[in-house]
C-alpha cells in the first residue's frame, strides 16, 4: 500500500471523482483458478503490489472494516448456508422421484410380494425420511434467522430490534455451518438411492460434487463453530446463547400443553 499516492488519488482532482480512467494499480492476473467441477469459473489469483506496489482504498471510517467486514460476512454465509440447503432439497426431490420409478427386487419386511419400486424398501424410505427430515429442519431454522434479520430492521421497538440482531447473528454461524455440512449428508443419500445411476452426472453425483465448496467457502466449517463459540457466546458471557434456551424451554412448555389439551379432547 502507498498511502503517498493513496492520498493524491483520494483528492477532488483525482480520476475517482471525476470518473476518469486513472492510473494502473499495481495488480495483476497470474492464472485462472482451474476447480473441482466448476467449468466456468471466473475466478483468478491476483497479485498486488510485485511492481511497486498497489494503492489500497480506505472503504467508510478508519479502525471499523472488521464491523463492515461482519455485515457483508454474516450475509454472506447466510447465503452459503441457503446454498446447502437448496441443494439438499434438489438432491431429496431427484431421490424421491428415482425411488418410485426404480423397480429392485421384493421389500424384505414382506410388504409386497413382487419386485417394486425401491421407494417400497425400509432402508430407501430410511434414506428419504432423513434427507427430508434434515432438509426441513435447516429450511426451519434459516426462516427463523431470516425473520430475526426482519425485526433487526424494522421493528418498532429499539430493544427488540437489539435482541433480534443478536439472535440473528448467533444464528449465523448455524445455519453456514449445519446446514452446509447437512448438505454434504444429504446428497451423498440422495447418491445411494441412485445407486450406480448415482455416479451418472445428469442423476447425483453433481449434487455431491456442488456441496462440497459449501462447507469451504466464506468460512470453513471450523472457522464458524470458533465464530459460534468465541464471538457470539464467550464474548458477552453467554447470554444470547442463554436466552435462547430460555425460549427453548418456554415453546416446549406450550407444546407441552397444547398436547395434553388435545389429550384431554380427545378422551372426552
Ligand atoms: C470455489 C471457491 C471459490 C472461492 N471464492 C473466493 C472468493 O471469491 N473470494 C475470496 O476471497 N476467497 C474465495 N475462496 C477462498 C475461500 O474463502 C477459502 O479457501 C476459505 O475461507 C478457507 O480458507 P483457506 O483456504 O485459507 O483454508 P485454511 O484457513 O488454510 O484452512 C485449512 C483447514 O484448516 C482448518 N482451520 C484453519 N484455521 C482454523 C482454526 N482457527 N481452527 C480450526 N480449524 C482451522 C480449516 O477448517 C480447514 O479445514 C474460494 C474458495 C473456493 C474453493
Amino acid at each position: 500500500m502507498n498511502s503517498h499516492k493513496n492520498a493524491r488519488l483520494t483528492s477532488s482532482r483525482s480520476p475517482i471523482a471525476s470518473g476518469s480512467l486513472g492510473e494502473r494499480n499495481d495488480v495483476h492476473c497470474v492464472s485462472i483458478e482451474h476447480k473441482l467441477g466448476i467449468k466456468a469459473s471466473p475466478t483468478a489469483v491476483l497479485q498486488y503490489g510485485d511492481h511497486g506496489g498497489a494503492v489500497g482504498y480506505l472503504v467508510g471510517q478508519e479502525n471499523r472494516g472488521l464491523e463492515y467486514m461482519f455485515i457483508m460476512m454474516n450475509s454472506a454465509r447466510y447465503a452459503v448456508g441457503m446454498q446447502g440447503i437448496a441443494i439438499a432439497e434438489r438432491a431429496y426431490q431427484h431421490a424421491v422421484a428415482y425411488a418410485k420409478e426404480r423397480v429392485q427386487s421384493r421389500p424384505v419386511d414382506g410388504s409386497l410380494n413382487a419386485s417394486a419400486p425401491i421407494i417400497h424398501h425400509p432402508d430407501v424410505k430410511r434414506m428419504l425420511m432423513t434427507m427430508r427430515a434434515y432438509t426441513e429442519g435447516c429450511r426451519a431454522m434459516a426462516s427463523v434467522a431470516a425473520a430475526a434479520y426482519d425485526a433487526t430492521h424494522h421493528h418498532p421497538d429499539a430493544d427488540t430490534r437489539k435482541q433480534n440482531q443478536a439472535f440473528y447473528e448467533y444464528l449465523v454461524p448455524l445455519v453456514k455451518g449445519y446446514s452446509t455440512e447437512m448438505s454434504l449428508e444429504v446428497a451423498s443419500l440422495g447418491v445411494q438411492v441412485h445407486g450406480g445411476m448415482g455416479f451418472i452426472e445428469e442423476t447425483g453425483a453433481a449434487h455431491l460434487r456442488d456441496a462440497k465448496i459449501l462447507t469451504i467457502y466464506e468460512g470453513t466449517t471450523a472457522i464458524q463453530a470458533n465464530d459460534l463459540v468465541g464471538r457470539k457466546t464467550a464474548r458477552d458471557g453467554g447470554q444470547v446463547a442463554k436466552g435462547i434456551a430460555a425460549q427453548i424451554e418456554k415453546t416446549e412448555a406450550e407444546l407441552a400443553k397444547r398436547e395434553s389439551a388435545e389429550a384431554q379432547a380427545v378422551a372426552k
